[in-house]
């Protein structure tokens, strides 16, 4: 390791980036045949490529998940209600309020720390339409039970799959077959990345038709807008980028499973700290590397965050404060923080580890001194 290795800040992730030399002849390309949106024929390559990658048939790219969720949600007309969790990145609750949709948050499971099927069921009212659930770090939501809830009363869903790329289900098939729709987020920060970017997946041809002309403004063709359509358009660069990205993507995972694996051989016998217990009947993506810091660990999490950053280390509270305590949701009924005991706790005990598949042993070796250094000075 550098001197300049050594004293750089150490980041909870860092973009999964191809070698630069790989990525001219797609942009040569491009600039050829200066078609650089719209549709072109990189945005194409790349829906064919990741539906087959991601085992799934109708697959529409977008500029970003944020607008992937106001579009999905538009083009299922939700409206009213929709119950959510608030144990999530606060776009999530955002592209309901883009669609003055009003979000109803509920308690999640204290083990997967997705929504709690049995809060669900008892939040629905007249007015639900829908539920816009999310597989936090990448692990699967109980999405039978869900499926069920959505069955019996005639309700949307709308899975928040920002996390779940590369992931599996027990028996190989893909999470993002579950539910109305699932969107995918291709920011510089998620497992696989295009800059910025993000994908809407549908159930059938009808409905992805009806996504890509909402995210073209409402054109059907030229002269016809078929509604109040919206640009959320993934460019040509964006789309070039996605298809280098695939080439390196399982490679990729392979590497977080290692920095995975080597954490948690470290830590397991940590007192005060408990690991995300991942269910192994799937394949996961490593998304994320969460610790939850217990009563019994000398320092609080908030501490342990700050000496953390005191060495250079920048490990982050995902996902704290809840989405329900930011000011725009908080006057919300269902907000009240008592009624979610399970997503307030875990909120005040997160501290997400750097996890990314460039992460080096010595770069981890780093993490892990400073968090021990932390622990040693105790409550000093
Ligand atoms: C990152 C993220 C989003 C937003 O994705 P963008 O592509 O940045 O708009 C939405 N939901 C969750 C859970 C996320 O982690």
């Amino acid at each position: 390791m550098t001197d300049q290795q050594r004293t750089s800040p150490i980041y909870v992730t860092q973009p999964l980036l191809p070698p630069l030399e790989e990525f001219m002849p797609y942009l040569q390309k491009i600039w050829d045949s200066k078609q650089l949106t719209n549709n072109g024929p990189y945005h194409q390559e790349l829906e064919r490529e990741l539906a087959i990658y991601l085992g799934v048939e109708h697959i529409s790219l977008f500029a970003n998940a944020t607008l992937a969720l106001v579009i999905a949600l538009q083009a299922l007309r939700v409206t009213g209600e929709v119950i959510t969790t608030p144990y999530s990145f606060v776009a999530s609750s955002h592209a309901l309020d883009w669609n003055g949709i009003k979000p109803v948050f509920v308690d999640i499971d204290p083990v997967s720390l997705n929504l709690d099927p049995k809060q669900i069921e008892a939040a629905i009212t007249p007015q639900t339409t829908g539920i816009l659930p999310v597989h936090v770090y990448g692990v699967p939501c109980a999405v039978d039970e869900i499926e069920r809830i959505a069955d019996t009363y005639g309700l949307k869903v709308i899975y928040d799959a920002a996390h779940t790329f590369g992931m599996r289900m027990s028996g190989g098939h893909s999470v993002l077959e579950y539910g109305d729709m699932s969107i995918l987020s291709f920011h510089a920060t998620k497992v696989f990345n295009t800059f910025e970017g993000g994908a809407i997946i549908c159930r059938d041809a009808k409905t992805k038709h009806r996504i890509d002309y909402l995210k073209n403004f409402g054109f059907a063709d030229e002269t016809t807008v078929i509604g109040p359509g919206i640009n959320g358009k993934m460019n040509e660069v964006q789309a070039a980028f996605g298809l280098l990205q695939l080439k390196y993507i399982d490679d990729a995972l392979e590497r977080r499973k290692q920095v995975d694996v080597r954490y948690r051989q470290i830590l397991k016998d940590v007192r005060g700290i408990r690991m995300h217990a991942i269910p192994d009947d799937i394949r996961y993506n490593h998304a994320y590397f969460p610790i939850f810091i217990e009563d019994d660990f000398p320092i609080s999490r908030d501490e342990l965050y700050r000496r953390m950053r005191e060495c250079g280390v920048y490990a982050r509270r995902y996902f704290y404060p809840l989405i329900s305590e930011f000011p725009v949701y908080r006057g919300l009924s269902s907000s009240a923080t008592v009624h979610l005991p399970v997503a307030t706790d875990i909120s005040h005990r997160v501290l997400c580890l750097p996890m990314y598949p460039d992460l080096d042993v010595e770069t981890q070796d780093v993490v892990v001194e400073c968090l021990w250094r932390a622990l040693r000075e105790g409550g000093q």
